[in-house]
């Protein structure tokens, strides 16, 4: 039986936080020895939004490579590569522009959502409607089988289907038609009880050094009926009981006593959750600080990801051109 493709992208956004880790990051690294994986840094999508100030997209591409590295990503058997290097996607994305209609873009539930929600930002772009026909491309450039997405996604997966369908109907037999992989996040509550995200700003970072988890903890939201130590609690509507479920999972039931019967005060439950997110990062910490100190590691990660992408997909693009006699 063939091997699965997975294919995912991350637009490079700078340092990856706890949301990251628990969702789609930690799926990638359990796939990565479930099949061959193509995961690449999408600076392209990146300028879809923010073309206008592109000052820190190299360092932010450096600091995600290092980051997926230091958090158990494999070079050698992952191919991590860098979406921009490698031209071929471009090309297939102009041949699939050409047969993609127009409405099919419009209808794709995400534009008109995130029009209305970027409106700090000026997208209305040719590429913003078309970038799913950029990750089209990205997919079936490497012909990726399995594309894990969040249930969002999945109307993108559905649009590749269609395009990949369309052009084998009009030019002969080429593409396979991938499938989403349904993600089951953990959710991680941020900071300030909203999802967390780099955007709120209530994130905590991988890189974290333990004093600033500790203050970032310290600035979580509690329940707000304990105004003092003797207020009994309710743990399950507060944000810092959300994730000692993930980091304190051996002394929940103690935890959710200790604040329903006021044992102890929020202090001391939020020092115990701090000591134990940084604990559980310290590995982390301490891998990413070696990589970061080979200058142009990630970089030549990338070169290498890039050198085992490449023929797979100059030959996918010599096929696409055959059969449309171009
Ligand atoms: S004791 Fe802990 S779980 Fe309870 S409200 Fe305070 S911080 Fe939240």
């Amino acid at each position: 039986m063939a091997r699965d493709r997975i294919l995912t992208g991350y637009r490079p956004t700078g340092r990856l936080h706890l949301g990251h880790l628990h969702g789609n990051l930690g799926r990638m690294i359990d796939f990565q020895d479930r099949g061959d994986c193509f995961f690449f840094i999408a600076d392209w999508h990146a300028l879809t939004t923010d073309y206008q100030d592109t000052t820190y997209l190299k360092s932010n591409i450096e600091e995600m490579v290092l980051d997926w590295l230091a958090a158990g990503l494999d070079p050698q058997k992952v191919n991590i590569y860098r979406q921009s290097d490698l031209p071929e996607v471009c090309e297939l994305f102009l041949y699939f522009s050409m047969i993609t209609p127009l409405g099919w873009l419009e209808r794709v539930p995400t534009y008109k959502e995130q029009l209305a929600q970027l409106n700090n930002k000026d997208v209305n772009t040719h590429l913003f409607l078309g970038y799913p026909v950029l990750q089209a491309a990205d997919i079936l450039i490497v012909q990726a089988n399995k594309v894990p997405v969040g249930e969002d996604q999945l109307p993108h997966i559905e649009l590749t289907r269609e395009i990949a369908r369309r052009f084998n109907y009009l030019y002969g037999q080429l593409f396979v038609e991938p499938e989403g992989v349904l993600s089951q996040f953990t959710k991680i509550v941020g900071t300030d009880g909203r999802k967390m995200s780099k955007s709120y700003g209530n994130y905590i970072a991988l890189t974290d050094e333990p004093p600033v988890i500790r203050e970032k903890v310290m600035e979580m939201i509690t329940d707000p009926a304990r105004r003092t130590r003797k207020d009994p609690g309710n743990p399950e509507i507060s944000t810092v009981f959300h994730l000692h479920k993930i980091y304190s999972a051996d002394l929940l039931e103690e935890i959710a006593e200790n604040c329903r019967e006021a044992k102890w005060g929020c202090v001391q439950c939020k020092e115990l959750l701090a000591s134990r997110i940084a604990d559980s990062l310290a590995e982390f910490r301490e891998k990413r600080k070696e990589l970061g100190e080979k200058p142009g590691f990630a970089w030549e990660v990338l070169e290498e990801g890039l050198s085992k992408v490449r023929p797979i997909a100059r030959e996918v693009l010599r096929e696409a051109r055959e059969r449309i006699r171009i």
